[in-house]
């Protein structure tokens, strides 16, 4: 039996931004088709920075992978834009929660499809795997976004890139800013859309306790460079993580 290559694979990647500010620098890392993967590390450690040349949109911000190679399902993509990454199925929820704030939640999800360009008619059907996943939407459908809480904010983000149908999945910050319940619940629904729609997920986050729970393996960034990485229940038990991101 052939093994199936990574959903998406990184290749001693060097990122640099304005031609002269190395962000990232020797990284390769994998996640294999259906895994949940967590990218770790402190502010400015370069998770943004490889999710964002992973989706495309790394370019429009000047930002270059300068060497090695990003395949999908062994594909080169190094030098593909953020069109054609769409297409071939990767959605990026940006990090900070961007909904358009002066539209109704209704609204927003229906971004969803327009941003995909499959179709400029909406069918309520479509809302489906919003509600399935976040019912809760369904209550405020006519609210202003920019009037939801911060938790019914990330639930709609997430949503909203459901409607895209992706096989990847991008999440930048998912975590920031929410309480703890909040966070336990969110993450929970991730683990039953990753079983459940067969998504693969790349999740940068600085809540390095609760995405390693969900996760299957972990990448921990630092400057730049990857310093650690394991399956999830390997890199919870080691005395480095323990003590720098799990305040144990
Ligand atoms: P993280 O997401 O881990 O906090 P980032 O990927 O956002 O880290 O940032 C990595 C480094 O790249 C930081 O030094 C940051 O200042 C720099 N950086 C991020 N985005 C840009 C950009 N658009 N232009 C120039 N430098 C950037
Ligand atoms: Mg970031």
């Amino acid at each position: 039996e052939e093994s199936e290559p990574p959903v998406v694979e990184l290749d001693n990647v060097e990122i640099v931004y304005d031609r002269h500010f190395l962000a990232v620098q020797g990284v390769s890392m994998s996640a294999d088709e259906g895994d949940i993967v967590a990218l770790l590390g402190p502010n400015g450690a370069g998770k943004s920075t490889i999710l964002k040349m992973i989706s495309g949109i790394g370019r429009s911000e000047r930002g270059e992978v300068t060497r090695g190679r990003v395949f999908l399902r062994g594909e080169d993509v190094t030098n593909d834009g953020a069109n054609e990454m769409v297409q071939r199925g990767i959605t990026h929820i940006l990090e900070g929660r961007r909904v358009f704030e002066d539209l109704t939640v209704e609204e927003n999800l229906r971004c969803g499809l327009y941003r995909q360009g499959r179709r400029f008619r909406f069918n309520e059907d479509d809302y489906q795997i919003a509600f399935e996943y976040f019912p809760q939407l369904e209550d405020i459908m006519d609210l202003k976004a920019g009037y939801a809480s911060g938790g019914q904010q990330q639930m709609l983000v997430i949503a909203r890139a459901l409607i895209h149908r992706p096989n990847l999945l991008l999440l930048d910050e998912p975590s920031l800013g929410l309480a703890p319940k909040l966070v336990r619940d969110i993450f929970e629904t991730l683990v039953e859309i990753n079983r459940q729609e067969d998504i693969t997920m790349l999740i940068a986050d600085q809540n390095a306790k609760r995405t390693l729970e969900i996760a299957d393996y972990g990448y921990v960034m630092e400057n730049g460079q990857i310093e650690l990485h394991d399956p999830a229940d390997e890199l919870v038990e080691r005395e480095e993580i323990k003590e720098f991101y799990l305040g144990t």
